[in-house]
């Protein structure tokens, strides 16, 4: 079979514009109008266990039924799934629908958490210079604005921060909420070396419209604030919101606008992990932000069973093109408790960034990260010092955070070959895998240094009959 010199596959384009929800007995007969109207969905959001059971009762097994109850049981986050992504879940196939995985936990698929999970994932709170304000990396900071949040991802890295969200709850918090806003202002004031704010939570999709225009004011207000952006999981959990909530949409529009009088880049940051996530609804909601002006960018996730394949991978980043969204990130997947089942390896990162890498304009193209354990931030996943793929530790530096600290990020135990997964088997193994990661790392790093010339620069190395690549390069021009 010949291949065609260009990849000719259009089925990104393919957006699902049914009414999807109605095969949910509960929903059968809800119409269009009500379904985009972003207070039905919100009434309807799914909260608790229960629900989810009685909305199920008539359409999987009992079988499926009890591994969710049981699920539930089992899990660490609270369960927050809206119609439109329930009713996207394919219940004839809930084992292997990507959403299903990604929001609703099965006591089948647990399985243990990585031993080197105690070390803390990312260990934010020890950067909270005032609470719900993590500034631990140069110029920018995360403000949390809020604990709630559209949905809740069984494999949140914040899932310490955000959880429990009765009524009575949300009312107390906003009145707090407000003094620690203040607080988080306040050191942005004092710390001008800031420049870029993440606001984030929880999810900016919960603040009111007039809390928006409160906060995007409020750093606005900031001269030393040059960046803001609005970190929502929204747009693929609610789309709709963006077509039907016009005060909210008017707000953010509001705060966009007036930064750019100021020369101060407002954007919107989104998490889309499937191309299923994206439908015509979608399509609709974020043309009212382009229309608008309004700059967004994605974050996925990498998940096992969910994204972790080339060709989905492939066609997610091709999808959020089509619809106007800038692909930003791809994180290889913390670790996180409860959520081994999730996770994949850096291999695997590798192996799909290969293949998205030129399917695409370049702009388009996300960039595969590893959150280094430890508080190295965001490396690219490429640039590990060391990988051993037996035991799955990778190495990896971070030279303006720490320039002499060496950070693991180990892949999921039950990923690994037979001989890594015995050695992890071993608690007296643990530290020694480390340390052997760490040596390696620093012998890679011995050997390139011996290719420095005494002034410090790496030798030039002989090519092309005896011509330093430089000068080719140059040569060239
Ligand atoms: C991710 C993150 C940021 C933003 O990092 P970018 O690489 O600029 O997107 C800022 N602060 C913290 C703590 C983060 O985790």
């Amino acid at each position: 079979m010949g291949r065609n010199k260009h990849n000719l596959d259009t089925s990104h384009r393919n957006l699902m514009d049914e009414p999807f929800w109605q095969r949910v007995p509960a929903w059968k007969d809800v119409d269009e109008a009500t379904f985009l109207d972003w207070m039905w969905q919100s009434k309807n959001t799914v909260t608790k266990p229960e629900q989810v059971l009685e909305l199920l009762k008539e359409i999987v097994t009992p079988e499926f039924l009890e591994d969710v109850r049981e699920g539930f049981r089992r899990a660490s986050m609270s369960v927050r799934v809206s119609p439109y992504v329930f009713g996207l879940i394919d219940w004839d196939e809930p084992y292997t629908d990507p959403l299903r995985i990604q929001f609703v936990p099965l006591a089948s698929r647990f399985t243990k958490d990585h031993p080197m999970l105690t070390f803390d994932s990312l260990g934010e709170q020890k950067d909270s210079p005032v609470q719900g304000l993590t500034h631990r990396y140069s110029d920018k900071a995360l403000f949390l604005a809020m604990d709630t949040c559209t949905v809740y991802c069984r494999y949140c890295t914040r899932s310490y921060a955000v959880g429990s969200d009765t009524e009575d709850f949300e009312k107390m918090r906003l009145s707090v909420n407000r003094k620690r806003w203040e607080k988080a202002f306040e050191y942005i004031r004092n710390t001008p070396y800031l420049e870029d704010i993440v606001i984030s939570g929880g999810d900016t999709y919960q603040l009111r419209p007039e809390q928006v225009t409160e906060i995007g004011n409020a750093l606005l207000d900031i001269p030393t604030v040059r960046r803001i952006r609005f970190a929502t999981k929204g747009p693929a959990i609610m789309p709709m919101k963006l077509i039907t909530h016009t005060e909210w949409v008017d707000a953010l529009t509001g705060v966009v606008e007036r930064g750019r009088k100021q020369n101060v880049e407002v954007v919107v940051h989104t998490h889309f992990n499937h191309p299923k996530e994206i439908t015509e609804i979608t399509r609709k909601g974020l043309a009212v932000l382009f229309a608008r002006g309004i700059t967004v960018r994605n974050q996925s996730v990498l998940v096992r069973g969910v994204n972790d394949d080339p060709e989905i991978m492939k066609q997610l980043v091709r999808r959020l093109a089509y619809v106007n969204v800038h692909p930003y990130y791809v994180y290889v997947h913390d670790l996180v408790t409860g959520a081994e089942d999730l996770r994949t390896t850096v291999q695997t990162a590798l192996d799909i960034e290969k293949v998205v890498r030129g399917s695409t304009a370049g702009f388009k193209t996300p960039t595969f990260v590893v959150d280094a354990p430890g508080g190295g931030g965001k490396r690219d996943a490429h640039s590990f010092e060391h990988y051993n793929r037996e035991t799955g530790v990778s190495v990896y530096r971070s030279p303006s955070v720490d320039p002499d600290k060496y950070y693991f990020y180990c892949d999921p135990v039950e990923l690994l070959p037979e001989s890594g997964k015995k050695r992890w088997a071993d608690p007296t193994q643990h530290d020694l895998i480390l340390q052997e990661a760490e040596e390696a790392a620093k012998a890679a790093q011995a050997e390139i240094d011996s290719y420095h010339q005494d002034d410090g620069r790496l030798l030039r190395l002989p090519t092309l009959g005896g011509q330093a690549k430089s000068d080719v390069a140059s040569g060239a021009g």
